[in-house]
């Protein structure tokens, strides 16, 4: 696969400008226009009916939960909501579309004016702006493959006919492909956030095309764009448009012209083929729906979805950094999914000491999940036996030694903390007696470090007591060993 990144080179002399359009299906249990089941994975043409499938008389009916729905979703990217917005036709042909059209919004979409904020290579951050958020059905699928006459023949499921989606615009504020990566990243986290879609993307339920044009650097006028589709994961997405943008520097370096076109991309070949020349909007003879009113959604209507909304990524983990002390990298992984943040976060707060079970989490249980390759799902340790541990290295019942050994029986059994805990009791030594001994064999030992300590580098402290935990094989009461290294060192 050629492009591990655009040349810096290129980036000296040219500016990438992209914009993404993103497709979301929402997840409300029935299509937008009918009674229809709104699911994934059904036998093919079992969840239509004349509106879906655009029999002559069939009138459509709006569902108020994707109204709902896309009303949150805006809400959360930022976007002004338009109290009435309009539908309208878009008319073009295409056999998974038996209607003829589609319904979309147009001139007055739902929501717009919108902004995601995205971290920048130089560790700054930059706001992408959101053109429009507006609402439309989805169209059928054409099944290409799978039949045993797929050579000839094209096979249309029309399930997905009238399915709910928004459609979420960027400006062209995009800048470079990893900028897109970003983006797109955090859109789907903030989308997920606020349980509108699943957004898998295996399944289609998130899919993005990119608009992607290079002008010399210096020049205000945009270049001319290309639209790159077929992209069904992120990462590909940034080497359509690292592969996109060279192609169109070397066309313009070799004195041609970039033709306004749909170019598709193919992952095996990581390049892209032109598909067809662009539409126009034009094309596509767009006029208000008469089937339908224009959509009305009240004040109290969007205050009411504005309350539902939970706290997002974003926010949750600049306040989770502050309460847990966590670093940006951290907070990342504990906000991964509201799903897993909630839980977390209702552990901690039962915790005698909750920054512990951040640190517990992500340093004992993070690092030997990751080592297994698995999932906090598939983890042995559940958050209550983290939050057993946390407790109780917090108040020097287990050294973080003795933890470290149980968690490893918890890995290799496959049991939870407090079971391991329970059988296993860790042997500690809280004769005073027996931990000073140890304490002045390390003291004597060490000559250079007491020197170092009464020079005043009380830090030292450490050192000693990570020597006697080593020779008490991890069984001295921490507390306790504290406390006598000091008093002895003192002496
Ligand atoms: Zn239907």
């Amino acid at each position: 696969m050629p492009s591990a990144a655009v040349s810096p080179g290129i980036l000296k002399k040219y500016e990438p400008v992209i914009g993404l359009e993103v497709h979301v299906q929402l997840l409300t249990a029935s299509k937008l226009f009918c009674g229809c089941a709104n699911r994934f994975g059904d036998d093919p043409n079992t969840n239509v009916c004349p509106v879906c499938l655009g029999l002559p008389g069939a009138l459509p009916v709006l569902n108020e939960k994707a109204v709902e729905f896309a009303t949150l979703a805006a809400l959360a990217l930022h976007c002004e909501v338009r109290e009435r917005s309009i539908f309208a036709r878009k008319n073009y042909f295409y056999p998974d579309l038996p209607k003829g059209y589609q319904i979309s919004q147009y001139e007055k979409p739902l929501a717009e004016h919108g902004s995601i904020e995205v971290p920048t290579a130089d560790g700054g951050k930059k706001k992408i702006g959101i053109t429009r958020l507006h609402m439309e059905e989805d169209a059928g699928k054409s099944l290409h493959e799978g039949f045993s006459d797929s050579a000839t023949r094209t096979y249309l499921d029309l399930n997905r006919c009238g399915t709910p989606l928004v459609e979420i615009v960027s400006e062209p504020d995009i800048r470079t492909p990893d900028e897109a990566f970003e983006y797109l990243t955090r859109l789907k986290e903030i989308l997920l956030y606020t349980g509108v879609s699943d957004c898998n993307m295996e399944e289609g339920s998130l899919r993005c095309d990119a608009n992607v044009s290079v002008r010399p650097r210096g020049q205000e006028k945009f270049g001319i764009k290309v639209e790159v589709k077929n992209v069904n994961s992120f990462k590909f997405i940034r080497a359509a448009l690292e592969y996109e943008i060279e192609r169109q520097v070397e066309v313009i370096e070799s004195g041609g012209r970039v033709t306004q076109e749909t170019r598709l991309w193919n992952a095996n070949e990581g390049r892209t083929y032109s598909m067809r020349s662009k539409e126009q909007a034009h094309d596509y003879r767009y006029f208000p729906e008469p089937d339908l009113p224009p959509l009305v959604v009240t004040v109290e209507f969007i205050a009411a979805m504005r309350a539902k909304l939970p706290e997002l990524p974003g926010a949750r983990r600049k306040r989770m950094i502050a309460e847990y002390e966590l670093s940006v990298r951290d907070a990342h992984t504990l906000t991964a999914s509201r799903d897993f943040a909630d839980r977390f976060e209702a552990a901690a707060r039962t915790a005698r000491n909750p920054r512990r079970v951040a640190n517990v989490l992500l340093s004992e249980i993070g690092g030997r999940l990751n080592a297994l390759g698995i999932g906090l799902d598939q983890s042995p340790v559940t958050m209550a036996g983290i939050v057993l541990a946390s407790n109780l290295l917090d108040e020097g019942t287990i050294s973080s030694k003795q933890m470290k050994q149980l968690f490893d029986v918890c890995f290799e059994k496959g049991e939870d903390f407090g079971v391991v805990y329970e059988r296993e009791k860790p042997q500690q030594i809280t004769d005073a007696s027996a931990i000073e001994k140890l304490i002045d064999e390390v003291i004597a030992a060490n000559p250079r470090q007491v020197e170092q300590y009464r020079a005043g580098k009380t830090t030292i402290v450490g050192f000693f007591v990570g020597q006697v935990m080593r020779a008490s094989k991890g069984q001295a009461n921490p507390a306790l060993l504290n406390e006598l290294v000091v008093r002895k060192l003192q002496g």
